[in-house]
């Protein structure tokens, strides 16, 4: 084993004056004069400083004719885009509450802090446009984990054509935090909530549920290589079928499902004042998903409805919309859209399973 390794040169401040967000990074750096010490251990944030860790993800970027004034000044100016309704949003993942370092590598740290955001700007018909990015880092994180954790926000903000245009880095005692405001636009009248179901529409799910609880149970135990484990680890999320759904005004009302089913059903409900029954056998739960569970002996029904972390919409249409919803169907392709409910006059949450009828289950909710 080498004794010593040097100091990668890429480490070093690459500007006299880099760019830097808004705010300050107060982690002293090591070096003082043309000396530095010998680094053991793989270089960290610490032995970087926030100026070089600053201009590692700003000479990244590509700037836009919008971006008035970018990275590198107090704060960031954007132009409007003419005729649209700015949606704000903003959402953090916390080490220790929304992911552990232990099996979630850091590309998908920065895939997830992104992804999360960009689900609730899909929820309200959004198109994504900028993006914010605060980061609060322990010193001994390293320079390499740094670099991957922007790489996987980086990637999904390019599929997405989202630019980040500022943010702050800062040093924390305690977990990593990272923390993400996103900007997105819609027109007026396209834009979805959760506001708007009406008695007799019918709840539609995307895509399949259950799967990244499914896939962080298995990551817990080690068991990485899964269908489901992606799912957790990185989140699609469904801005197509978001402004799909909202650009024909498919849609009554519309949610993203980052905390279960049930929760989703349970927020709708509320705030169109209205019931809704799902039919549990509708539920699209993937067979890979159905076997693992039923060799766990765990009910799929109740972790779809109680499994957080999916990311897929649900939203609310009214029957005699069904041509525009075949239509958003037809754009969407490969992701499929499943009727799993209708809302009811009644203002109970219910489940019917085959001649069975229960209430809903509590989806999850932080502090309780
Ligand atoms: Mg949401």
């Amino acid at each position: 084993m080498h004794a010593s390794v040097s100091r990668k040169p890429e480490a070093r401040p690459t500007t006299a004056a880099p760019p830097a967000f808004a705010g300050s990074f107060d982690l002293p750096t090591r070096q003082s004069g043309a000396l530095r010490p010998l680094i053991l251990n793989p270089p960290t944030v610490a032995d970087c400083g926030e100026r070089a860790l600053i201009a590692r993800i700003s000479q990244r970027l590509s700037t836009e004719p919008w971006v008035v004034v970018g990275p590198g000044d107090d704060a960031a100016a954007i132009e409007p885009v003419r005729g649209a309704l700015e949606v704000l949003t903003t959402d953090a993942q916390v080490e220790g509450v929304h992911f552990d370092r232990r099996f979630v590598p850091p590309d998908a740290i920065g895939h997830r802090a992104l992804a999360v955001n960009l689900s609730d700007l899909a929820a309200m018909g959004a198109r994504p446009r900028a993006a914010l990015l605060s980061m609060a880092l322990p010193a001994s994180l390293e320079i390499a984990a740094f670099d991957r954790m922007i790489d996987g926000l980086l990637a999904l903000a390019a599929r997405h054509g989202v630019t980040l245009i500022g943010g702050n880095i800062t040093r924390t005692p305690g977990p990593m935090v990272l923390d993400v405001t996103a900007i997105g636009t819609v027109h007026r009248r396209k834009v979805l909530t959760r506001a708007g179901a009406r008695v007799g529409d019918e709840v539609y799910v995307t895509g399949s549920l259950g799967d990244a609880a499914i896939g962080l149970m298995r990551l817990q135990n080690d068991d990485t290589d899964t269908g489901a484990a992606a799912r957790y680890l990185r989140p699609e999320p469904r801005v197509r079928a978001g402004l799909l759904l909202g650009r024909n005004r498919a849609a009554t009302s519309c949610m993203d499902l980052s905390d279960g089913l049930a929760d989703g059903v349970r927020q709708i409900a509320q705030a169109s004042s209205v019931g809704i029954t799902l039919d549990a056998a509708q539920i699209p739960i993937t067979a890979e998903s159905k076997e693992w569970l039923s060799q766990h002996q765990q009910d799929p029904i109740d972790l779809a409805l109680t499994g957080g972390d999916d990311f897929e919409l649900i939203f609310t249409v009214r029957p005699r919309q069904a041509g525009r919803l075949r239509a958003v169907r037809r754009h969407l392709g490969n992701l499929p859209i499943t009727r799993i409910g209708v809302v009811t006059r009644a203002p109970r949450l219910l489940v019917k399973d085959g001649h069975r009828e229960r209430e809903l289950p509590e989806g999850y909710e932080h502090f309780r």
